[in-house]
């Protein structure tokens, strides 16, 4: 008997006929002797419906009250699904993030998790009982509820397995596993069999949207096994018990499964930051914290970040990215704290997007970024900040250069239902080709020819 928890994102819950579809799933994992705790999103659409409540209500609107609103998407999918498995015949019973309780920070809006109480939980379900439990919600001391920031199911999923140790947690989703890219976009995206904790959380956190990225963090803190699959499955696709999916493993476990390792693992474009400058900052110690620090007491999360060198009467022009839902936020803040940091002009621009390359090659390789920087400059774009990790790349470009003229039928089909970039995507293998012919460079590009093959048309 193994311990599985499984979560359904809002795609595979939309509506009462998925909904069997996603009962009929668990039944057959419990079917197997297994315990199951199910945990899942609100129908999709739905948390922007209530969102946009929020703001219509009030732009500025009360985070506590904002998680009272956006936490019942998913008490309404979990009392669904339990209603829907007890009609095929199953044992099953809902609990609400208050009821476990599934304690949290008083954070609103990206509330972040402490513990779970999880014994009666426990006892239910090795009494055969299917516990379904809404993602998202949480608690907080003062018995407010909090979400826990948007994609946070995933995170709840997480967290979930590491409290009752469940031995694996898979992520059903749109797609069956991880891709090298927006496989909706790029034709030849390729499926991977594993990725790294570490690759999945700068994939994560650079909007490749597979899963959240504070998920992802857990995950490897707590040593918890994460697969990601397809939702979209008949009663003859093999048992998730296979692995068809893309497993998240140690970097010990990807070198001992001998998966060819990749220069490149992924590639992700993300439109939802928003760029902020502000204009002749005084040059001088403290002024950039006093940027910051009230960003920071907001929960705003600041991303890219570049200060220009001093131009002369000592001032600067500091330029930086946070979450495009956060952009009124932050310029409120701002704009309050104008005197303190004496800046001149305050410039919003949400017309950004933010492309990434992420592999764990790239600690032992140099040459990356210097091909993605020569790749935009081939195609004369723009790149407007850079940020980078060990084991990532990132450049901030404007919005429409992520529109191209030039794509295949196919490519332009795929953009009108997704956001993504594949002219940027294409310019990067156009690169990566030249440099694979100049032999100096033959170490890396041996190993990342075979991935910049699947972004060609
Ligand atoms: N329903 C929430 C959202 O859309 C949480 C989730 O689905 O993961 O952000
Ligand atoms: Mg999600």
């Amino acid at each position: 008997m193994a311990r599985i928890v499984m979560k359904f994102g809002g795609t595979s819950m939309a509506g009462t006929e998925r909904i069997r579809r996603v009962a009929q799933i668990v039944k057959r994992q419990a079917e197997r002797g297994n315990e199951v705790a199910v945990v899942v999103s609100a129908m999709s659409g739905e948390t922007d419906r209530l969102v946009g409540f929020c703001r219509e209500a009030n732009p500025l609107y009360d985070p506590a009250e904002y998680d009272v609103v956006v936490a019942s998407g998913e008490q309404v999918t979990s009392g669904l699904l339990a209603i829907t498995l007890q009609a095929l015949g199953c044992k099953a019973r809902s609990w609400l993030g208050w009821q476990l309780p599934i304690h949290t920070d008083d954070a609103y809006a990206k509330a972040r998790i402490g513990t779970i109480d999880s014994d009666a939980l426990l006892a239910s379900m090795a009494e055969g009982t299917i516990a379904v439990i809404p993602g998202f919600q949480g608690l907080t001391d003062d018995n407010r509820i909090t979400t826990l920031g948007r994609g946070g199911s995933d995170t709840s999923a997480v967290a979930v397995a590491a409290a009752i140790k469940a031995d694996r947690c898979d992520i059903y989703t749109d797609v069956d596993g991880v891709y090298t890219t927006d496989p909706r976009i790029v034709s030849r995206a390729r499926k991977l069999k594993a990725v790294t904790y570490e690759e999945m959380l700068e994939l994560a956190s650079v909007g490749s949207k597979v899963l959240q990225t504070r998920s992802v963090g857990l995950a490897m803190k707590e040593g918890v096994r994460v697969q990601v699959l397809s939702s979209f499955i008949d009663e003859n696709a093999p048992s998730a018990d296979t692995i068809p999916g893309t497993m998240i493993v140690t970097d010990e476990e990807l070198e001992n499964a001998q998966v060819e390792r990749q220069l490149i693992t992924g590639i992700a474009a993300d439109k939802n930051e928003a760029k902020i400058t502000l204009t002749r900052v005084p040059d001088r110690p403290g002024a950039v914290s006093h940027i910051f620090a009230p960003l920071a007491e907001s929960n705003i999360n600041v991303d890219m970040i570049i200060q220009n060198v001093g131009r002369d009467k000592g001032e600067t022009d500091v330029t930086f990215t946070v979450p495009q839902a956060d952009l009124a936020r932050a310029t409120d803040v701002l704009q309050n704290q104008r005197e303190a940091i004496g800046y001149n002009r305050l410039i919003p621009d949400t017309k950004v997007a933010k492309i990434s390359v992420v592999g764990v090659g790239m600690k032992s390789h140099a040459g990356v970024a210097s091909t993605m920087f020569t790749a935009l400059a081939d195609r004369k774009i723009n790149i407007q900040a850079i940020s980078t990790s060990e084991i990532k790349v990132s450049v901030l470009i404007d919005e429409d250069e992520t529109n191209g003229r030039d794509f295949s039928s196919r490519g332009r089909r795929a953009m009108s239902g997704a956001g993504g970039s594949p002219c940027v995507h294409r310019e990067l293998v156009r690169t990566a080709q030249i440099r694979y012919q100049a032999p100096q460079r033959s170490s890396w590009a041996m190993k990342s020819k075979s991935l910049w093959a699947f972004f060609e048309d």
